[in-house]
């Protein structure tokens, strides 16, 4: 089988709180399933060759990092665009989920502007949305899905869209402290405000992502069960700290499936 081929976007600029864990989660899933992993850095300025890419991973990044990266995006757009239409999986985590978007607007009034790979807006607000989060996943039609994912929320960006919502708050503030949403999917990006980084403790969320990308190379298969028991206990412990229920039923969900 050809190796998983993932991509790690700017990563001198957009790794904040360890977003790059995310990667080695994919990568540890991967391998413990016998499927070959390649993990590409692609750095600013840099050639970016999508051929043969699987995954890739937009992490976080202070708005001053935001903004050395956005005056390069031009040149990785048309690439970006057009696999975002092919339903490449796209992780993309607070600073990057904002920079998938046309715009972020900052306190100043500066806009810094994004890859426009969504129809998406974000504008600083008065105060930093900040703490552990806990949201229930929602079905592209917004229904609750019964599945949590937890991490740690840092920004001061509120962002606005019409796409369905990664997930529900449930503790948090999630995309802008407002409607209770958290997140978006569409097509294969998945975008969150939510680090940790996001995928160790939720290893659901890292099997969503390599689902589709096994289905985008035609194999249409279950994964492997993996024996998750540190991963579900740290969600767990996560769920407990912020008074909510133990996950177990998730958890249980998931195992039938
Ligand atoms: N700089 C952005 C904000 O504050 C994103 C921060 C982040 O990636 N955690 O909204």
């Amino acid at each position: 089988m050809k190796p998983l081929r993932i991509i790690h976007l700017f990563p001198e600029l957009l790794n904040l709180y360890a977003d790059q864990g995310n990667i080695a989660v994919l990568r540890d899933r991967a391998l413990r399933r016998g499927w070959p992993v390649d993990v590409r850095q692609v750095r600013l300025g840099e050639t970016l060759d999508l051929a043969g890419v699987d995954i890739i991973l937009l992490g976080g990044g202070s708005d001053r990092e935001q903004e050395v990266v956005a005056r390069a995006l031009p040149m990785y757009r048309p690439d970006l665009a057009h696999a975002a239409d092919a339903g490449l999986p796209i992780l993309a985590v607070c600073g990057g989920y904002q920079l998938l978007g046309e715009y972020y607007e900052l306190a100043s009034g500066e806009r810094i502007t994004g890859l426009r790979l969504v129809d998406v807006a974000t504008r600083a607000g008065g105060t930093r949305l900040i703490g552990n989060v806990a949201v229930e996943r929602l079905t592209p039609s917004g229904q609750g899905t019964g599945e949590t994912v937890v991490g740690f929320e840092n920004h001061v960006g509120r962002t606005h869209h019409e796409y369905p919502a990664f997930g529900r708050v449930l503790r948090g503030h999630g995309n802008n402290g407002e409607d209770g949403l958290e997140g978006l999917c569409h097509k294969g990006i998945v975008a969150t405000y939510i680090h940790g980084p996001l995928l160790p403790k939720n290893p659901h969320v890292a099997d969503q992502l390599l689902r589709t990308a096994l289905r985008r190379r035609g194999l249409d298969r279950p994964l492997a069960p993996l024996d998750d028991t540190f991963e579900w206990a740290a969600h767990k412990s996560v769920l407990q700290m912020l008074g909510l229920s133990d996950g177990g039923s998730v958890r249980e969900r998931l195992v039938r499936s």
